[in-house]
């Protein structure tokens, strides 16, 4: 994807600083972190979102999301971290490239994933529940 600026920072086009490459993954830091030591891990071919990113390339990520933020604990010893990835711009993606975060986190470092509850009415639950499961029975029987 030429316009797709992690794409850039994937053939060296744009600077990054990367802490570790292989294949088919880049793992870098964020360039504006929402805590220092902000890291991101993404697939090197272009996928905008969950949605169409391959499995190979999702599960690739994921083993480098795992030895990263193992990494993180070792050299930086957060409290906490947060592991988070984004889809659409509902959601707050900004860059249309698949990203996971891994955030080091502490009490009261104000960096809000809290959300209010909505509440079921009756049968509600089941309705989506019936729904989706429905449609990954069908996803199943397309593969
Ligand atoms: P999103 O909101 O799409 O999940 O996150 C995009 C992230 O990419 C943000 O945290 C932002 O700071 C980071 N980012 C945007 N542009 C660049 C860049 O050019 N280089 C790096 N290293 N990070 C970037
Ligand atoms: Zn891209």
């Amino acid at each position: 994807m030429s316009a797709c600026i992690f794409c850039k920072i994937v053939k060296k086009e744009l600077p990054s600083s990367i802490i570790a490459e292989d294949e088919n993954v880049l793992a870098f830091m964020d360039i504006m972190p929402a805590r220092k030591g902000h890291i991101l891990v993404m697939p090197k071919r272009h996928a905008e979102t969950m949605l169409d990113v391959s499995e190979e390339d999702l599960a690739a990520s994921m083993r480098m999301v795992k030895r990263v933020s193992v990494a993180l604990q070792e050299a930086v010893h957060p409290p906490g971290f947060s592991v988070v990835q984004l889809n659409g711009e509902a959601s707050g993606q900004t860059v249309f490239h698949i990203h996971f975060h891994i955030i080091p986190r502490k009490t009261g470092d104000g960096i809000a994933m809290k959300w209010s509850h909505e509440t079921y009415l009756a049968g509600e639950m089941e309705h989506y529940r019936v729904k989706i499961a429905e449609a990954l029975k069908a996803q199943s029987k397309t593969r």
